[in-house]
């Protein structure tokens, strides 16, 4: 076995890393930590440290790691057919079955399933579909995508415009000029502390109305945003918020797109977050949690009046000229049918809610009332904790006193548990495995507030 030291070494030397300080990884100045292995919510790296994932990977290892039902699923699969691809009507047992299988589960006005590899690759595919679908209504201008400031929806070129996030769009000149953003529903950062969370509602109803008039309904095709702001802070939307959207989009015939990569699948305890919020998408995004990350693969859920456009836009055009390699990969596809079957199995989806609600409720106990810490907020199995400089005048810290990633460090030195620092600003984040126990999410908490009072007192 490879030392760990030249493991390190070829590392740095080789290996340009998503998301990460290039110059000082290169330098050897930030830690690298080599992963060996996983069980249930616990990873393990090469230096024999155990650490309770709280973030499940990046939000997407939502039966836990390990799970023997999906390894074999894929090994068996890439025994018999490794791949075939999915071009001109050609599918395999295993994506035929998980087309049905998510359909079952979606919203009843979906349609049809199209199968990408990551989330990001699926909303370009989205975007794709909806200017597709507008030529072939003979409206070409209806064009232009409304998401949010803080919303993220990946880093392609028009993903990463659609996010709205600052180190998304510097130095790439992003966003795309096709691309506004509306305010981010994020009622503990509102202007006027005397709202109301519905007076916030509306306002963000009414402000997301008059970009629309000032752009002109006829110009935008569709609005994006994700059920609960996820990389952006883990926010939950305010009171009545998806409600008032929708009428707002439904009055200037706009499409919705819901982005439910992290969402999909049970992650607040509702199969999706569409059934959670009563939202009535046009589209669902659909990645991480569809195969719990055991291999790529992700989804776009069309709905009946989305899919008929493009039979007619097929009848008129011929084939649509839109597809991966790698679209409905077999293991992918197998990996994707073990997951959900396993998440029925095990009832995943009621104790991302139960567990969700025990953690969310322990934190706010341990944390509500530290002088820094703003707002303890979650929905099911997503959990944040906002840190800001005074309470009472609610200042927040800047970015560049990195309290949320000193915290995480704090809590990954002595506790060996893994929080996520959210990219802006000051914001720990938590999204376990759906098989937290109870006793696991107490250790979490526990660790937190010892994390949060050694960096902050
Ligand atoms: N959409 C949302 C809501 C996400 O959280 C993410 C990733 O975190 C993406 C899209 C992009 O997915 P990927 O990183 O698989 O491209």
């Amino acid at each position: 076995m490879l030392k760990n030291d030249q493991l390190d070494a070829w590392d740095r030397e080789n290996f340009f890393h998503p998301s990460t300080h290039l110059a000082q990884h290169a330098r050897g100045e930030s830690p690298n930590r080599i992963i060996k292995t996983a069980s249930g919510c616990h990873i393990e790296d090469r230096d024999g440290n155990r650490l309770l994932d709280a973030f499940a990977g990046l939000y997407c290892v939502n039966v836990g790691y390990g799970r023997a039902e999906i390894a074999d699923a894929i090994a068996e699969q890439a025994r018999e057919l490794a791949y075939y691809h999915s071009y001109v009507g050609h599918g395999t047992e295993a994506s035929i079955t998980l087309a049905k299988m998510i359909l079952d589960r979606a919203p009843a006005n979906m349609s049809k399933v199209y199968f990408g590899l990551g989330g990001s690759d699926a909303n370009e595919t989205n975007i794709k579909l909806v200017w597709y679908m507008n030529n072939i209504l003979g409206r070409p201008e209806k064009k232009k995508i409304i998401s949010r400031w803080r919303g993220y929806h990946g880093s392609g070129l028009m993903t990463g415009s659609l996010t709205g996030l600052e180190l998304f769009h510097k130095k790439f000149d992003l966003p795309l000029a096709q691309v506004i953003h509306t305010d981010a529903p994020y009622y503990f950062r509102r202007d006027d502390l005397s709202q109301t969370e519905e007076q916030f509602t509306a306002q963000c109803a009414a402000s997301l109305e008059a970009l629309i008039e000032r752009e002109g309904a006829d110009t935008i095709a569709a609005f994006i945003g994700e059920p609960v702001l996820g990389t952006g802070g883990i926010v939950p939307p305010p009171a009545g918020y998806w409600a008032a959207i929708q009428a707002v989009l439904k009055k200037h015939d706009i499409l919705l797109i819901a982005d439910e990569v992290v969402t999909g699948f049970g992650r607040l305890g509702t199969m999706f977050g569409s059934d959670h919020y009563g939202i009535e998408a046009d589209i669902i995004t659909i990645a991480k949690g569809l195969t719990s990350a055991y291999a790529p693969l992700s989804g776009s859920i069309v709905s009946d009046k989305v899919w008929n456009v493009l039979e007619q836009g097929t009848d008129e055009n011929g084939p649509i000229g839109h597809g991966w390699t790698y679209s409905a990969h077999p293991i992918g596809a197998a990996a994707g049918v073990a997951n959900l079957r396993l998440i029925d199995d095990l009832n995943l989806v009621d104790n991302a809610r139960d567990t969700g609600a025990y953690l969310n409720a322990a934190m706010r106990d341990a944390l509500s009332d530290h002088p820094h810490v703003g707002e303890v907020r979650g929905e099911g199995l997503l959990c944040a904790v906002e840190f800001v400089k005074d309470r009472d005048t609610r200042a927040f810290f800047d970015a560049a006193d990195k309290i949320g990633p000193q915290i995480a460090a704090a809590l990954l030195d002595r506790d060996k548990v893994i929080a996520r620092a959210m990219p802006q600003g000051n914001i720990l984040g938590f999204a376990p495995p759906f098989c937290l126990t109870r006793d696991e999410a107490d250790s979490v908490v526990a660790a937190t507030a010892r994390a949060v009072n050694t960096v902050l007192g």
